[in-house]
């Protein structure tokens, strides 16, 4: 591209760099984002994997935020063609002896169906539920939505609020437990707490690291805000760049950035990989890994001691996701329907971890790069969203919790193993919903953990939340203490991605955070709220 000058520039299209440009563009800022790939949207990506028609949500599938983060309300992303359905029954477990769980947007089902398993789970349940319900949106956007405190801080805030003694699962001894002791002390049941670990697992949080206990409340009190967007998750990409556009901002797509320019000692534009450069008057933000960030966009010189090696050691996520997108001629009826006909009609479907314990066997098992005996998710998200499948059909998908490097013949491997594996994932569908059989499956694809990595450049590993969920790493330690406040040491270059606090998924969190500080900085007039 031509060489040029604007306020600010954004590293990468994915939905924190597209939030953070329109954010700055509508305070007044001459805005450009610069983009690797051929399309903007990063991990919210809808491809017809399969066959025409079929709209296969590659990577996010799963919208959990929406009508918590203030970012859809800010940019008014429904008039921009942004739509969503928000299933009546959320999730659900079938287990191998027949049985089904269910979790409804209604407690007083959800609570139902616990009760078949156990009545003490159910009241347990429904104690934690209603117990957090009053100052859940105010704790989680205190927690994600402002640049991160401390554990110690948060502690502190809740009992300033009042609400620690009521709230026992917040209470400080959470933060030495891991999701599992959690569990083991509050549920009896095996398969209620299986079905409680499958879903916290969804969203990156493992069942056995010390400490996650602490995030089980709010995951819990947030159980039934999955949806499904309409169209596929880049219609959510897409509500976002005509919002960018209109309020002036331009990607440039296909304009992979190289280097950051940094003279003395403030990052005043980029150097994109077609050898061309953009300057920046006011900020540059990355949006990207830290590797590339750091190792590779600045040298090392500007960064003092210390840093880069941080950078290099901030762990990643130890697990990846492996998928089968499929395209179908019906969607499943479950074995399990005869015992809980609601499971017919529920969203993500666990098909296969009957207890905690066989989750944490697929932990080791994964950590030490081997397959697993396959227990995957299921969705169809043509249950919801007719549009996503050509009349009549279905769009499936099954995602399984899996390692980034087998073990043998690492990443590469994927490539000669993901068939075989899809097969079995497949098989254990069926399994649990026969008519799946004959004929029902047209065609299926697979995207492996090293397909992540190929397609998304920042997705190191197959990270799929640009680093470890672990209490080591969230909060004022994400990714590195002196990282945690979204500026860096160059002057006048910002973190505003998944690498931040809280972490990945379709959060929005890490760009209004970043936002928050860049006002501060800059002296922005918060017109948001
Ligand atoms: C298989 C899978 C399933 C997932 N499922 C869910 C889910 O159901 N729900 C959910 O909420 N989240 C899910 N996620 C996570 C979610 O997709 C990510 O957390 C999210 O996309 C992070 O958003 P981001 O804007 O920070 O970064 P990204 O979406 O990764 O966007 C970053 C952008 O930067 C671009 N880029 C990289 N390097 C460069 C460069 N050098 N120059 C220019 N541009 C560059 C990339 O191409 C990309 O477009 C899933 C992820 C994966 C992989």
């Amino acid at each position: 591209m031509a060489d040029a000058t604007y306020d600010a520039v954004i590293i990468g299209a994915g939905h924190n760099g597209l939030a953070l440009g329109t954010y700055l563009a509508k305070s007044g800022l001459e805005v450009a984002i610069f983009e690797k790939r051929a399309e903007e949207g990063g991990g919210l990506c809808t491809e017809e994997l399969t066959r025409p028609g079929f709209l296969h949500n590659v990577h996010c599938n799963y919208h959990t935020l929406v009508g918590v983060s203030p970012v859809y309300r800010d940019l008014e992303l429904d008039k921009h063609g942004l739509r969503y359905e928000k299933p009546e029954v959320q999730m659900g477990s079938v287990f191998d002896d027949g049985t089904a769980l269910t979790v409804h947007r209604d407690l007083d089902k959800t609570c139902a169906s616990i009760a078949r398993f156990s009545q003490k789970d159910a009241d347990t349940f429904r104690r934690l539920v209603e117990e957090t319900k009053g100052y859940m949106d105010l704790i989680l956007t205190t927690l994600m939505f402002t640049p991160p405190l401390s554990m110690n801080d948060i502690t502190k805030a809740l009992v300033a609020w009042g609400v620690e003694d009521k709230a026992e699962f917040l209470s400080v001894h959470l933060r030495r437990l891991n999701i599992n002791q959690f569990l083991d002390q509050h549920f009896e049941n095996e398969k209620v707490k299986a079905h409680i670990a499958f879903h916290t697992s969804l969203g990156g949080y493992s069942t056995d690291r010390k400490g996650l206990a602490v995030t089980l409340p709010l995951l819990v009190g947030k159980i039934d805000n999955w949806h499904v967007c309409v169209g596929g998750s880049h219609a959510l990409a897409h509500a976002l760049w005509e919002g960018f556009a209109h309020a002036g901002g331009r990607v440039f797509l296909q304009h992979g950035v190289d280097r950051i320019i940094v003279e003395d000692g403030k990052a005043v534009g980029l150097e994109l990989e077609d050898g061309s450069s953009v300057r920046a008057r006011q900020l540059v933000a990355s949006s990207i890994n830290l590797e590339q960030t750091f190792l590779k966009m600045v040298d090392r010189s500007v960064l003092p001691d210390g840093f880069a090696e941080a950078a290099e050691a901030s762990p990643h996520m130890d697990w990846s996701y492996f998928s089968v997108h499929l395209a179908m001629t019906r969607p499943p009826q479950y074995k399990a329907a005869q015992f809980d006909p609601d499971i017919d009609q529920a969203w993500v479907v666990n098909v296969g971890y009957d207890s905690p314990a066989a989750i944490n066997k697929h932990w080791e098992t994964m950590r030490s790069g081997k397959l697993p005996n396959a227990c995957p998710n299921a969705a169809v998200n043509s249950l919801f969203d007719p549009t996503d499948a050509p009349e009549g059909h279905y769009t499936g998908l099954l995602r399984h919790f899996a390692p980034y490097s087998l073990n043998p013949g690492g990443p590469e491997a994927w490539d000669q193993m993901a068939k075989e594996f899809a097969v079995s994932c497949i098989e254990k569908w069926q399994e649990a919903a026969p008519n799946l059989k004959d004929g029902a499956i047209l065609d299926w694809a697979t995207y492996s953990p090293l397909d992540i990595s190929r397609r998304i450049p920042n997705m190191v590993q197959g990270d799929w939340m640009g680093g470890l969920i672990d209490l080591d790493n969230m909060l004022d330690q994400r990714p590195f203490p002196e990282l945690s406040q979204y500026q860096t040491p160059v002057k006048s270059l910002y973190m505003c991605g998944a690498t931040q606090h809280p972490h990945g998924f379709i959060t929005f969190a890490p760009a209004y955070n970043a936002l928050q500080v860049i006002a501060d900085d800059y002296d922005l007039e918060r017109w948001w709220r």
